[in-house]
């Protein structure tokens, strides 16, 4: 079996297997031949593994970096979502609770000191009313006019019948009974009283109401037989 020479690729036919033995067609020792190739292939092969080591640890800081720019995303979104739902709960920021107030609190006076004008116009029209006539009269003709109609009744002897329309008062006029104490009389014709015989005739009544509290209060009544002058 001959032998292939690693230099110059010659076949030596009858190689004698010494370990000196060279090429015959270039001199060359096979064995030192062969050494060199293998240290040059070995350099070769370590210096690929170096190659090959630094490629995986790139690779592996580049994964490192990734995921550390994936995990800061994360972190951001948590915090928008936090922002947000805070926002959504209505965490406002103190600017606003403070610009808010500053507009309401003005206004809340102004509505306060607006309803306070109102009551004193209220109360103030109250007061002037009890000591004006044509003004406690109409309040007293309908304020009053349930506990009158009871009083001027009282003096029936039979039954009474009332005269007055729907929407007419049964005591349409009234004067000054004591001014200074919102004492009134109001006055009437709307009735017609039975007499024993079963007739009915006209009657005029006259009723004195105290206006001077909340409530009006009858002081008394009188009945006479007529009708008012008009
Ligand atoms: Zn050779």
């Amino acid at each position: 079996m001959g032998k292939t020479c690693l230099k110059c690729s010659h076949i030596n036919p009858a190689p004698s297997g010494k370990a000196m033995e060279a090429c015959p067609a270039c001199g060359a020792i096979y064995t030192k031949v062969e050494y060199v190739l293998a240290q040059r292939e070995q350099a070769r092969a370590a210096q690929q593994a170096a190659k090959e080591a630094a490629e995986a640890k790139q690779a592996q800081k580049a994964a490192k970096a990734q995921a550390a720019q994936k995990a800061a995303e994360v972190k951001r979104a948590n915090k928008a979502a936090k922002a947000e739902l805070a926002r959504k709960k209505g965490h406002l920021p103190t600017w606003q609770v403070l610009s808010a107030l500053a507009a309401t609190v003005p206004l809340m006076w102004w509505f306060s000191e607006r309803d306070f004008a109102a009551k004193t116009a209220k109360a103030r029209a109250a007061a002037e009313c009890k000591h004006d006539l044509q003004c406690l009269g109409d309040s007293a003709s309908i304020a009053a006019a349930p506990s009158c109609k009871r009083a001027v009744e009282a003096y029936a002897k039979y039954s009474a019948k009332w005269t007055d329309g729907a929407l007419e008062p049964k005591f349409p006029s009234f004067r000054w009974l004591d001014k200074q104490s919102s004492k009134l009389t109001l006055i009437g014709d709307h009735v017609q009283f039975q007499n024993g015989f079963g007739a009915y005739s006209n009657m005029v009544y006259e009723c004195d109401v105290d206006m001077s509290g909340n409530l009006p209060v009858v002081l008394g009544a009188r009945v006479a037989h007529g009708r008012m002058l008009e």
